[in-house]
């Protein structure tokens, strides 16, 4: 199959290429579609075949549900049983934006769409293009990101050609995604509100709305291998560049003569070893940096949202390096901290060096 790429540039030519788009979703096709967070594979969330679709484009396991992505506050009756008040507070705070809510389902929406779940996920995206495929499609777009599953999430649509080039028929390209981490999930079908995975719409926030919320284990440690996590994407390893990834916390000297000393003793093996590190360290590594230790800035302390931003197109980015081991401190700060680190704790597969206490 050959997969075209269709540029979204706000001009006048977008409305035709919407609708195509659009109707090409309508009758079971597969489009890859920017929205603020990442790009999202999209088919029609209320035909089984256009789920299996996308399971079979991204090897997703279909055990691990789609999104549903609605333009308009109407289409979200049809899908649900009830809208519980925590949702209506949501929505109305949140919607259109990074926030997917999850609600008891109702038998509109089809198993293989929710893998198997009573539950369904929906969000209502901010990004014009994406808002605008959704109503020239007509119906509710189930999309997850438009990656290969592991690999990390698309933020461009250089990334999802790299990955599913020859799979699908049609790429929309809206440019860079502005903010780069998928959206914040919360499952309001359950008394206590829980978040199950972190993103821009931070834990603080959430409570300030709606007073208790929980969060689930698995989006803070390595989930564990017995009880099942609720957002079954928390399971599998993730964003995984080929190249091992380790992270090391603790304070920003230490780390530095750790990371620089790795770097050191992996030299006389002959390898070259890559540090993931933010702006305000970066001094205490120059005087190691060369042809053994690639420093690569992930973005500033300061302005969190550059790194979250930034966090996908440099995990990609890092198999190119012709690296054997990447090291890369902690970005806990602010409020995209909890997001930020879930997404890199993930692609390190869990692999932490604590130089906290040592
Ligand atoms: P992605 O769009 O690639 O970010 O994947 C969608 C995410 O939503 C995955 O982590 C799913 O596990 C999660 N998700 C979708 N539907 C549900 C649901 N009904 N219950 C819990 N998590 C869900
Ligand atoms: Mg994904």
């Amino acid at each position: 199959m050959e997969t075209i790429i269709k540029k979204l540039d706000g001009s006048e030519k977008d409305r035709e290429v919407l609708r195509e788009a659009g109707e090409m979703i309508r009758r079971g096709d597969l489009v890859a579609f920017p929205t603020e967070t990442v790009y999202g594979l999209g088919g029609n969330g209320l035909n089984p075949s256009s789920s299996r679709a996308i399971y079979a484009a991204k090897g997703r396991p279909s055990d691990n549900p789609l999104i549903l992505h609605i333009a308009d506050r109407e289409e979200l009756l049809p899908l649900v049983r009830e809208i519980p008040p925590a949702a209506e507070k949501l929505m109305e705070a949140f919607w259109p934006g990074p926030l997917t809510l999850i609600f008891k389902k109702s038998e509109l929406v089809p198993k293989e769409t929710t893998g198997g779940l009573d539950t369904v996920a929906v969000r209502m995206p901010s990004h014009p293009g994406a808002a605008a495929l959704i109503r020239a499609a007509g119906v509710p777009i189930a999309a997850p990101s438009a990656n290969t599953s592991g690999r990390p999430s698309p933020t461009c649509a250089e990334h999802v050609y790299q990955d599913l080039r020859g799979r699908i028929p049609l790429i929309l390209d809206g440019g860079e995604c502005e903010i780069g981490l998928e959206s914040t999930i919360v499952d309001i079908s359950r008394r206590i509100p829980e978040i199950l995975r972190p993103g821009r719409i931070g834990l603080a926030a959430l409570r300030q709305l709606l007073g208790t919320v929980s969060v689930d284990p698995a989006v803070l440690g390595k989930p564990d291998e017995k009880t099942a996590p609720r957002a079954p994407g928390m399971k599998y390893r993730h964003y995984a560049p080929q190249v091992p990834l380790t992270l090391v916390a603790g304070p920003d000297e230490k780390r530095a003569e750790y990371i620089c000393e790795a770097a050191r003793r992996a030299a006389e093996a002959g390898e070259k070893t890559g540090a993931l590190i933010c702006r305000e360290t970066l001094p205490l590594y120059q005087a190691e940096a060369g042809d053994h230790l690639l420093l690569i800035p992930l973005g500033a302390r300061s302005r969190p949202e550059e790194t979250a931003h930034s966090l996908f197109g440099t995990l990609r980015h890092l198999d190119e390096c012709g690296l054997s081991h990447v090291y890369s401190e902690t970005f806990d700060e602010g409020p995209l901290g909890p997001a930020i680190m879930n997404r890199l704790r993930k692609a390190a597969a869990f692999d932490i060096r604590d130089l906290s206490e040592s």
